[in-house]
């Protein structure tokens, strides 16, 4: 995103240094942007003038709690640095943006999820508990569970200083799909804490952060397949959503019981274009597939040989080429499978650069039942652009990313239109127009002709009751240009 500017920059190192910069920025009137780890993919994080407070220097984690399976961290701690401390502890923090470069405190933020949100759920299913400096340098603290929305969506909350705020929870209708960060959430009734979750450095700065850890899994049974029929491939992925929801139902959401079925931890696509791709940089990539799936299976020494065997089964029924696809139980080399699907990205941005021009990247989720229409209807029109693209994602959770990568201005304009009719698509087969990488300030205009009129100024509303000046994260999710 060109143009960013910003006239000081602050690097805190106290939640009480944030306090003081926020309160003066609201004195003044004055624009701040909050700056996590930048790996952020909707310009969220790059500020338009103002002041930009980065929270770096805030990156302790304070405690891992094994016998309560819990961690309080400040919210600048990369993410593979706790998943490191967790796993040390034999616990394990599931939420995996692919990114792990990314600061706790912006994948809060952005309600990051990724591959194994397909058994885990988003991020917002592991925060308990928060602390948030609002814009004027007041502080709220916030506990899952201790403070709901009540019959009139409203949320009343008292802040350190005894200020009372109440906010009104916006009445948009929730798209019936798996994963959803186009705007605030708004589940009814709605735990308070839900509200700063995923809310893009616009209601306030996340100081603190209380998470909810798990045991860390015994072992990994992972695989990438190979597929040389599309069909084949979706059949494929269907099935092992289907065992794997079964699974969880069955009053074993790990799914490693002993003889208990298969469940995916999680399920992600390649198509063939994305193949070609990465064997840039994994040679070893077969050539003339349809397109591959990254699985991951939870183990335990008593249920690893009756999984092998089911998905060994399943592989075969759908007419996956085993012997030429990777299997590993090792870390080792899941390692490399992590990066395998890591490359696929940060090739994609190498290009963009190259071809010095913006990258036109999808992050929508439809209904499952309209997935495979949707799916359809994308490589269509894209094959029939002649520009290049490549599609992947994870699957499980009926979100794919297609990147359109233009080459000249004239295919840049064509991927812009492409990628109105997607989110135009999307809207009315029920989906959303950002699945987990958020809103930003790419996207607001998308957002926009998601929510209409009405449910952005519901949103401006909630927005006014925490920044009554609206002076933080100006130009996420509203756009530069509306007046708050
Ligand atoms: C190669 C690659 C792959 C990716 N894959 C995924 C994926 O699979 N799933 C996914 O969800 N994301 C993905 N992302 C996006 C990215 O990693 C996440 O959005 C990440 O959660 C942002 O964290 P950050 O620290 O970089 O935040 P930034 O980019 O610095 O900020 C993101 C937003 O959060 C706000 N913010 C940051 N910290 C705070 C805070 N403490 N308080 C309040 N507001 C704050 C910022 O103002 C901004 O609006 C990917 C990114 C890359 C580069």
């Amino acid at each position: 995103m060109p143009g960013g500017h910003a006239e000081r920059l602050f690097v805190p190192e106290t939640a009480e240094d944030i306090a003081a910069v926020l309160h003066e920025a609201s004195d003044a009137g004055i624009p701040v942007t909050v700056s996590g780890a930048r790996t952020g993919t909707v310009g969220g994080a790059v500020p338009f003038g103002g002041w930009v407070v980065s929270l770096e220097r805030l990156n302790k984690i304070k405690r891992i709690d094994k016998a309560t399976m819990t961690a309080l961290v400040e919210p600048g701690v990369i993410l593979a640095e706790l998943m490191r401390a967790a796993e040390t502890e034999g616990l394990f923090y599931p939420p995996d943006p692919t990114e792990w470069s990314c600061q706790i405190g912006g994948t809060v933020a952005t309600n990051a999820s990724g591959a194994r949100s397909f058994k885990y759920g988003a991020t917002r299913e592991f925060v308990i508990g928060l602390t948030v400096v609002l814009a004027d340098g007041d502080v709220l603290r916030l506990r899952r569970g201790d403070v709901f929305s009540n019959g009139d969506g409203v949320v009343t909350l008292a802040t350190e200083s005894g200020r009372i705020i109440t906010a009104k929870v916006p009445t948009y209708k929730r798209p019936n799909v798996r994963k959803n960060v186009s705007g605030y959430f708004n589940e009814t009734p709605l735990d308070a804490i839900d509200l700063f979750i995923g809310s893009e450095g616009t209601l306030g700065v996340i100081t603190e952060i209380e998470l909810r850890l798990v045991p860390k899994p015994e072992g990994f049974f992972s695989g990438v397949v190979f597929f040389e029929k599309h069909g084949d491939l979706l059949a494929f992925v269907d099935e092992v959503k289907a065992a794997s929801f079964a699974g969880r139902k069955s009053n074993d959401p790990v799914g490693t019981a002993p003889g208990s079925d298969m469940s995916a931890s999680l399920v992600e696509y390649f198509d063939d274009r994305a193949l070609s791709f990465i064997r840039e940089k994994f040679p070893e990539t077969p050539e003339r597939m349809a397109g591959a799936v990254y699985f991951e299976q939870e183990t335990t020494a008593e249920t690893e040989d009756d999984l092998f065997e089911a998905w060994n089964a399943m592989l075969e029924r759908h007419g996956a080429d085993i012997d030429r696809s990777w299997f590993t139980t090792t870390d080792a080399d899941r390692e490399k499978m992590r990066a395998f699907r890591h490359a696929l990205p940060v090739a994609v941005n190498e290009r963009v650069v190259r071809n010095r021009q913006k990258k036109i990247g999808t992050d929508m989720a439809v209904p499952d039942e309209n997935f495979p229409g949707f799916l359809k209807y994308q490589k269509e029109m894209l094959d029939a652009s002649g520009i290049d693209y490549v599609i992947f994602g994870h699957i499980g959770d009926c979100h794919l990313h297609a990147n359109l990568l233009p080459k000249t201005d004239e295919e840049a304009t064509r991927s812009r239109h492409i990628y109105g009719r997607f989110v135009a698509q999307s809207i009315m087969l029920g989906g959303c127009v950002s699945a987990e990488h958020g809103i930003g300030k790419l996207k607001s205009k998308y957002l926009y002709v998601m929510m209409g009129e009405r449910y952005l100024n519901e949103m401006a509303e909630l927005k006014r009751a925490f920044d009554p000046k609206g002076i933080l994260g100006r130009g996420n999710m509203f756009g530069m240009d509306y007046r708050l």
